[in-house]
């Protein structure tokens, strides 16, 4: 494989993804009043060129493919409600080893990212998330009106890491009682939306199933990172336990059925499958697409 001179055009292609004119935003603003579920894929970054046994177990090493980067926005019943957080961790200037890493080719911010929606941060009303990697939870500092809803194992493994912003945050989110770390909560139920315990890729990991567009979805976070897992049922690479993940997977694809959708974690085929909304944002069910 030729190596990319990213290097040289990282500082280029990073900006180039802050300055999108309002053309490329996309007109979802109808869809939170409704009491129907409206579903988004949002990158945040794009790998180039990972060999596929790193996310797939059993995968030829020789092949090669592309790798998004993540979260999720669901708006409907006067909620506008992420799935993971994404991370800004590619954009810092400190980030080029982390970059070289992952081979990343695009990058931009949370905020800039969910601007791509027309969304603010503060008008964000629950955050799932999915397990405590950096890279589905570092956002989370955007969140200060937000409902978190995490496994108590997740948040205690996340503490650990934490940088000292992030620490503050839990500490405040704690002090307005926004933490909920049970399966259910009264206190801030969500229509048609229910969170479970499964994939196996860390201790509390949770899939997030939601009912949209007349199907059943599931945002897997990682208990899927590609189609590929699913469809071959492949374990992913981290897991607990290897059959575990694979039993999981079963579990999630029975329950979507033949005409809903498990959602991997780091597939950029979420995009061909979709409909492209904005830059880098694809619409993935909801009242105006596809069957009803
Ligand atoms: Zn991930």
């Amino acid at each position: 494989m030729i190596l990319r001179p990213f290097y040289i055009l990282a500082p280029f292609l990073f900006f180039s993804m802050f300055s999108c004119t309002s053309k490329e935003k996309a007109e979802i603003r109808p869809d939170e009043n409704r009491n129907v579920w409206s579903l988004y894929a949002v990158e945040f970054a794009r790998s180039k060129d990972v060999s596929v046994d790193r996310l797939v177990k059993g995968a030829r090493a020789d092949h090669r493919v592309d790798m998004s980067w993540y979260f999720w926005v669901a708006r409907g019943f006067g909620k506008t409600i992420l799935i993971d957080t994404g991370t800004d961790a590619f954009i810092h200037n400190s980030a080029t080893q982390l970059r070289h890493k992952w081979n990343i080719h695009t990058a931009r911010s949370v905020r800039a990212s969910l601007n791509i929606l027309g969304i603010q941060p503060d008008e964000v009303s629950d955050v799932f998330i999915t397990h405590h990697h950096w890279d589905h939870s570092d956002g989370l500092v955007h969140f200060e009106r937000a409902n978190i809803h995490i496994a108590e194992v997740e948040l205690n493994s996340l503490k650990k890491k934490a940088s000292k912003d992030m620490l503050e945050f839990i500490e405040r989110a704690s002090l307005r009682g926004a933490l909920l770390t049970s399966l259910q909560n009264k206190k801030a139920e969500i229509p048609q939306i229910t969170v479970e315990r499964a994939g196996q890729h860390t201790k509390g990991h949770r899939i997030v199933k939601l009912r949209c567009g007349g199907k059943n979805m599931i945002v897997a976070g990682d208990a899927a990172y590609l189609y590929q897992n699913l469809s071959a049922r492949l374990p992913i690479t981290q897991s607990k336990s290897s059959s575990g993940n694979v039993h999981d997977l079963g579990k999630m694809l029975d329950w979507v059925g033949s005409d809903g959708e498990v959602l991997p974690g780091h597939d950029p085929d979420v995009f061909s499958r979709h409909e492209t909304v904005g830059h880098g944002v694809v619409k993935i069910c909801g009242p105006n697409a596809g069957a009803q």
